[in-house]
């Protein structure tokens, strides 16, 4: 089962790379594996997926314990709270997706390993309400407040598209997140990569592969409707 949706969700961003004369090997796929049991985790690890994404700090807690999740596998990528940063990089996440303040990004660092911790900013890129993530006018002050931190390796941006059908609206979201990366990278803050482009889920990551996304994160695409928490 994760097996056949991995090669169609694979062959799906080969082609949306083909489409913007892109490399499919820029471009690396977080397996989202937030509600699934430990052991649907192995099985879409023995199907080759390399990178899980897990988005609640106690779920990665709960699962992990019974994983043997490779090193360099962990992506965190959901709302992070102070009380929370000291558990999580107890796993020791490759890349935190959703860093939106400075001072989540001192409590980070903290807890960084010597080499510094590698961070997104997350950018509410929709103006929904329900949505975590700094206003894109922020990006700019909070990247610059960021690279002073030591202990903090800034790699570049994350959103969510907006909710909605209407495919250019979800595209304009992309769009715009990549015009930010540009622009913070142009400011060749010290410390700071700004390469990364984490964007499109299961319904929308074709268009953010052809407006420049450098990391998708799928769920359901990869492993299935998603299960009731306990
Ligand atoms: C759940 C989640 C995803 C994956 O969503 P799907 O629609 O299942 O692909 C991606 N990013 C974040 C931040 C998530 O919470």
């Amino acid at each position: 089962m994760i097996r056949g949706r991995l090669e169609e969700v694979r062959e799906r961003m080969r082609q949306a790379a083909e489409r913007a004369g892109r490399d499919p090997r820029e471009i690396r796929l977080v397996a989202v594996s937030k509600t699934q049991p430990a052991e649907v985790i192995e099985a879409g690890l023995a199907a080759g997926l390399t990178l899980i994404g897990e988005n609640r700090v106690q779920e990665v807690e709960e699962k992990f314990p019974r994983l043997n999740l490779p090193e360099g596998a962990f992506h965190f990528i959901g709302h992070l709270q102070s009380n929370k940063v000291k558990k999580l990089m107890d796993h020791c996440p490759v890349l935190i997706h959703s860093v939106d303040s400075v001072k989540i990004a001192r409590k980070i660092a903290q807890y960084a390993p010597p080499e510094g911790q590698p961070v997104l900013l997350e950018v509410n890129t929709s103006g929904e309400e329900s949505k975590f993530g700094l206003a894109p006018e922020r990006v700019e002050t909070v990247a610059q407040e960021i690279s002073g931190i030591e202990g903090i390796r800034l790699m570049g941006l994350m959103t969510i598209g907006a909710l909605t059908e209407d495919r250019e609206r979800i595209r304009g979201c992309f769009h715009l997140l990549r015009e930010l990366r540009d622009h913070v990278r142009a400011l060749g803050l010290p410390g700071v990569r700004m390469d990364e482009l984490s964007m499109g889920m299961t319904h929308d990551f074709q268009i953010a592969i052809e407006e420049g996304s450098t990391i998708v994160r799928i769920g359901t695409g990869v492993f299935g409707p998603r299960r009731p928490r306990q």
